[in-house]
């Protein structure tokens, strides 16, 4: 009887360790997706792989063809195809920094071509939750890297409800031990990274983004904190003094950076600190409607937005890496999108190919996930999108996919509207 239980529970540990890090295909997906006639883009490089096959099986890229191979003989049997002549084909996009936190909002960030968003806090978990139920399959994306709640002077106070043991926290988070204790309740959720507000925030009307909320010394216990479970910092920082202190404290991304100097972003070109300057958002502040619609934050938004463009153009001169972020809900009244970020850096300087490589590759390196996603290669998760033009010289291509597979099953699929094969 000893060997037998034995193999049985080496058998379903294994399973719990497979279903824990391989997306499972839904009931009745099948066995293998074949995309033919695909121009592919490298990311990597900016070329094109034209009239390429990829297949793709258990949520995996498992072969990429070039040269119109795909006749029917050289496809695996029982592998579904669908026919992208005339499409190009990326992997799927990043979006660094998402506040996504319903089925309908990441809806709506896959259907955007979206198929990673690293969470910047959100209530009660759901960014925990939500990358489970795609971990097991349960829905088709995008996977989440979560962070929960802000560590910041004030927890949001619903945070307590989940957590009534820290209570001693809702009456502030401001010495170095209850800073950890912060962190350490976050941890416990299994976030992935950990969010802390560096300055003042800029999409509320009596805050100013410019000021300053943690020292160096506190978000350096947060940084330490978080690497005794090997979780990185992401920083909200608009001012330069708060953006400094969190560059020199450790932290892996500094989000938004309006009125960062010279000085900051060298030091963040020399440590390798990310920029996601989240661009398309302070856009939304100057526009009626969207996640932002206050007539106090128009104002700020229109002196924050050519500050912020000013930034990015300097950081990209000076070769700090800029990722992808959206700052949006994704609600239904949302306006930011990542196709839209991404045109937006290619009319800072970026090269159509440099901005692709923001929301994809540069953003995998961010997240520590380069070895899995953000390129079209054997091995790599199965996240692509297609869209209608080369997007090397369409970039405006992005914002409407035509196709999305995310975790190797068809997310949206608007290729041929009901016209019939
Ligand atoms: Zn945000």
């Amino acid at each position: 009887m000893i060997r037998p239980t034995h193999v049985a529970a080496g058998a379903l540990l294994l399973a719990a360790v497979v279903s824990a890090q391989t997306p499972r295909p839904a009931p009745g997906a099948p066995d293998a997706l074949a995309l033919v006639n695909a121009n592919v883009l490298n990311v990597r490089d900016g070329r094109v792989v034209a009239n390429a096959t990829v297949v793709l099986r258990n949520g995996r890229i498992e072969s990429i063809k070039a040269g119109g191979a795909g006749g029917s003989g050289e496809l695996p049997s029982g592998a579904k195809t669908i026919d992208l002549k005339g499409k190009y084909v990326l992997p799927g996009l990043i979006d660094a920094h998402t506040h996504a936190s319903d089925f309908a909002a990441f809806r709506r960030a896959l259907e955007s071509g979206v198929t990673t968003v690293r969470s910047a806090g959100v209530s009660h978990y759901v960014d925990v939750g939500f990358n489970e139920l795609v971990k097991k399959g349960a829905v088709a994306g995008p996977n989440v890297m979560s962070a929960g709640y802000h560590v910041r002077p004030q927890i949001a106070q619903e945070a307590f409800l989940s957590d009534p043991s820290y209570a001693d926290l809702m009456a502030g988070v401001t010495t170095i031990e209850k800073i950890r204790r912060a962190v350490q309740m976050n941890l416990s959720h299994g976030v992935d990274w950990i969010k802390v507000l560096a300055t003042e925030r800029a999409g509320t009307a009596d805050t100013d983004p410019r000021k300053q909320v943690y020292t160096e010394d506190e978000i350096r216990a947060i940084v330490q904190e978080a690497a005794t479970r090997n979780v990185p910092v992401q920083a909200h920082a608009h001012g330069d003094e708060g953006a400094m202190a969190a560059v020199k404290a450790g932290v892996r991304s500094i989000e938004h950076g309006t009125y960062l100097s010279d000085a900051t972003l060298q030091e963040m070109k020399r440590r390798g600190t990310y920029l996601d300057p989240t661009y398309t958002t302070v856009i939304d502040l100057t526009d009626a409607g969207g996640d932002y619609d206050v007539p106090a934050l128009r104002i700020r938004g229109e002196h924050m937005l050519p500050r912020l463009r000013d930034t990015v153009i300097r950081a990209h001169k000076l070769g700090v890496t800029i990722v992808t972020g959206g700052d949006t809900s994704y609600g239904p009244n949302s306006l930011t999108r990542i196709g839209q970020e991404i045109a937006h850096f290619t009319e800072m300087g970026f090269t159509p190919i440099e901005a692709i490589q923001s929301a994809t590759i540069r953003n995998a390196e961010m997240l520590r996930l380069e070895k899995s996603i953000g390129v079209i290669e054997t091995g790599y998760e199965a996240d692509l999108i297609a869209v209608e033009k080369n997007p090397l010289e369409t970039i405006t291509t992005l914002q409407d996919p035509v196709l999305v597979i995310s975790n190797g099953r068809v997310a949206l699929d608007r290729l041929s509207f009901g016209r019939q094969p």
